[in-house]
């Protein structure tokens, strides 16, 4: 048997090496299903079968990369570079570049990300007249993603008159007006959204029998990970391709199907006996991952679901420390807590900043937690915010590349036709834009040939406009020769960009700048990476199109050490040592929109069992007694997850005010506190009045990048409380390790340390300014 083999258990095997027909492993997190997927291929490869005939579908591009690092340490690089590995939106914008001209789109289609649809959306509801109040933008977004993921296309939803009543019963009526132009438009400017790459390859599957059955031929063998978050659209493409060898593997967790929001059908899990004949079920038991307690915690939890599939999750690690339950007064006093928290296991159990992870429910609640961070030096890393490729220079600098693969590309167009500021103003754009509709052309055709148009403006701004056009074209001339650092090195020089982000000398211009050579740093290392990986040159084509698909966890080359924070819709598949949950409030997890049915609760739980599950060592539940929402401190009560869990695997810890009566045992007595000037409060009671809240500054966030996080470092030297109270011989007692005896005290004022013989936990050594001692 082939040595890699071994590194998997019995249960795990038996679906490693099963490979012909369809197949499904259900199993609970930190079982194994990932591993067993990739483990899977190398064998597949071992046996012959080539690399060019498996397709494997992932959750993140991330989740792929690491695969394929993997296998091909297994089975060697050259080989693995063949394999077809990826998210679904990624391997179908390939195949879509290849097939595009069978369904009217030329290769060099652009790629349309949420901003780039937000913005056009916006504009057609302000074209059409409607008020934006009631046809909000990004609400008129998700309703028409999820018309595509249904695969309901503008002919199908004006031939359905039950949507037309639906949305007239949501006060939109012109719902489907929005969607003919908005779909009309995109076509024109040669773009695709997200949800079209799945919708467009359906298309294609379905009207081109022999390119179906091309592909079908080509992907002999499909994996599927985390297959409980499918949707419809993803999941037709899987059955059309696997319809006629059949050998489909495809892996989940139904208690882990979290993005019903979007689209993701949990039925396609628990349906998937249904859909082939004679499938091999697989279940994997034994959970790698984490502790007993978090395991056992986690089970507990993920039962009170009604619907799931019945399953069994056991550890044979260590029982490890209870799961941690801590309640604050504020969320600043959470964030604080959280970054105590940190910085002492850090200290005592030699910890690395990424061995720590802060999951939460939405975005917003990382401003607490990150002012915490923040002031104690400690690196973080937000994850799934503004991506770096979303914000504005940098969008302007992509804006000007996608136009040159592009010209019909009507959002970047919009976007940098005046940017720098050239002279070309809106008035002139609508017109513009209403000649491009009438005659249907693009934009860019219209500013190329606008003498032979009826638009009316005057010479000076045709002579812009021109001038706009020789630019892009001269740069199109330059991107046959050049690759995409040299390419966009000459763009940023000679449009003047950089001169516009210099020119002001601010620290936001600063920043700016800073990202640009960010970015064309990235674009270097693309150009030579891409060359290792995949023997292509690192053209401009295939930039954009990886930076079009990358989400914020692609770009992380996990280069640098830091904290991890993101959503637990993120975290999905992840594990770190150490989870933070934080924000455990009623009408914040379990969110206040997700409560009005069960089956919406019960994906709230399933979303509590992930983010538990990602934790292997210790986790951490969080909650605060009154937190800042929409700019408005609000009590809050503890998450009914908390109490659902089975309390012999929690240990609630002492909250921070009573912690803070007695400053000796406060992890808050160094930084932003003083801890005389802290009047106890009883729990419930918010701390502050209303008025409190408009003093409060909002601070303007800044993303961190590598560059503007600091190393850790001392900074904390105010607090040098016990170098002159304590002396060997000393009896102190420990917050945690219980009473023990000073052996030795070495350094001085802020490194202070002492050696100590605990009765429980042996000798430790503890630095002074975070142990939490006292003199007995
Ligand atoms: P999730 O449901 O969260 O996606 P999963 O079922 O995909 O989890 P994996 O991520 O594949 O689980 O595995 C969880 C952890 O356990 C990983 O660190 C993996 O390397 C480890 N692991 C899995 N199987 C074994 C094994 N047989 N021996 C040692 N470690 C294992
Ligand atoms: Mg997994």
């Amino acid at each position: 048997m082939e040595k890699y083999l071994s590194q998997l258990n019995e249960a795990q095997l038996a679906p490693t090496i099963q490979i012909d027909g369809p197949m499904i492993v259900i199993a609970g997190a930190g079982s194994g299903k990932t591993r067993v997927l990739t483990y899977r291929i190398a064998y597949m490869m071992s046996k012959g079968i080539d690399p060019f005939n498996i397709l494997s579908l992932t959750f993140t591009n991330k989740a792929a990369r690491e695969m394929k690092e993997r296998i091909a340490s297994i089975v060697g690089a050259s080989e693995a570079k063949n394999l077809w590995m990826g998210t679904f939106h990624s391997v179908f914008a390939k195949i879509l570049r290849i097939e595009a001209d069978k369904i009217g789109y030329p290769s060099n289609f652009t790629i349309y990300d949420t901003q780039d649809s937000d913005r056009l959306i916006a504009s057609i509801i302000k074209e059409l007249n409607l008020d934006k109040d009631i046809y909000k933008y990004k609400q008129v977004r998700s309703r028409i993603s999820s018309y595509k993921n249904s695969l309901i296309t503008v002919r199908a939803y004006f031939q359905n008159p039950e949507l037309k009543e639906a949305d007239a019963m949501a006060r939109r009526p012109r719902m489907g007006d929005i969607y003919k132009e908005y779909v009309d438009r995109c076509f024109k400017a040669g773009a695709m959204d997200f949800d079209d790459l799945l919708l467009k390859t359906n298309e294609l599957l379905t009207r081109f029998p022999d390119i179906l059955m091309k592909y079908q031929n080509r992907f002999r063998y499909i994996l599927v990970d985390e297959y409980q978050d499918t949707n419809h659209s993803q999941y037709l493409i899987v059955r059309a391709l696997s319809d006629k060898f059949q050998n489909i593997c495809v892996v989940g967790d139904d208690a882990q199907s979290i993005y019903a929001f979007r689209g993701a059908n949990i039925s396609n899990i628990l349906n998937f006996q249904n859909d082939y004949d004679d499938v091999k079920e697989f279940r994997l038991e034994q959970n790698y991952r984490s502790t007993k307690n978090i395991v056992q915690a986690a089970n507990s939890i993920i039962d009170k679901n009604q619907t799931k599939l019945e399953k069994v999750v056991w550890t044979a690690n260590d029982d490890g420390g209870k799961v941690k339950v801590h309640r604050s007064l504020t969320d600043g006093d959470e964030g604080r807590f959280v970054a105590s928290t940190i910085w002492e296991s850090k200290m005592q159990d030699q910890l690395m900043n990424s061995d720590f992870a802060i999951l939460y429910r939405t975005n917003a609640q990382s401003r607490s937690i990150e002012d915490a961070l923040r002031k104690r030096d400690i690196p973080y890393r937000i994850y799934g915010g503004l991506s770096f490729y979303q914000r504005k220079e940098i969008k302007d600098v992509l804006s000007y590349l996608r136009l040159i693969i592009n010209p019909a590309d009507e959002e970047a167009l919009k976007r940098v036709v005046n940017f720098p500021p050239r002279g070309i103003g809106q008035t002139t754009m609508d017109k513009l834009i209403v000649s491009a509709n009438g005659y249907k052309r693009t934009i860019f055709e219209v500013m190329k040939h606008i003498d032979k148009t009826d638009v009316k403006i005057n010479s000076g701004t045709k002579i812009k406009l021109q001038n706009f056009v020789t630019l892009i074209e001269s740069f199109q001339v330059m991107n046959q020769t050049a690759d995409v650092f040299e390419l966009a090195e000459h763009v940023t020089r000679t449009t003047g960009l950089i001169k516009e982000f210099n020119k002001d000398g601010t620290p936001e211009g600063v920043a700016k700048m800073e990202n640009i050579e960010e970015l064309l740093n990235g674009m270097k290392d693309f150009v030579e990476g891409q060359k290792e990986i995949a023997d292509t040159t690192g053209s401009l084509a295939e930039f954009l199109e990886d930076v079009a698909l990358a989400t914020d966890l692609d770009a992380d080359k996990g280069d640098t050490d830091h904290v991890a924070l993101m959503t637990i819709h993120l975290a999905k598949g992840l594990e770190f040592p150490t989870v933070f949950i934080v924000g455990l409030e009623e009408d914040l997890f379990p969110s206040a929109m997700s409560m009005n049915t069960r089956s919406e609760l019960e994906e709230e739980r399933r979303l509590f069992y992930v983010a538990l599950t990602r934790a292997e060592k210790q986790a951490y539940l969080t909650y605060a007694l009154s937190r800042y929402r929409w700019g408005k401190l609000v009590d809050s009560e503890p998450s009914r997850f908390i109490e659902e869990i089975d309390e012999q695997f929690l240990d609630i810890i002492t909250p921070i005010e009573e912690r803070r009566i007695n400053p000796m045992l406060s992890a808050d007595i160094f930084g932003d506190v003083e801890p005389n000037k802290i009047r106890y409060k009883p729990a419930k009671q918010p701390v502050f009045k209303k008025g409190a809240v408009a003093k409060k500054e909002p601070e303007k966030y800044i993303a961190p990048t590598p560059k503007n996080l600091k190393p850790v470092s001392k900074t904390n030297d105010n607090t040098n409380l016990f170098d002159s109270k304590l002396a060997v011989g000393n009896m102190v007692k420990h917050i945690r390790f219980g009473t023990g005896e000073v052996l030795k005290i070495e350094g001085k004022a802020g490194d202070a340390k002492a050696e100590i013989k605990f009765q429980h936990g042996g000798v430790k050594k503890l630095l002074l300014r975070f142990a939490k001692l006292e003199v007995i």
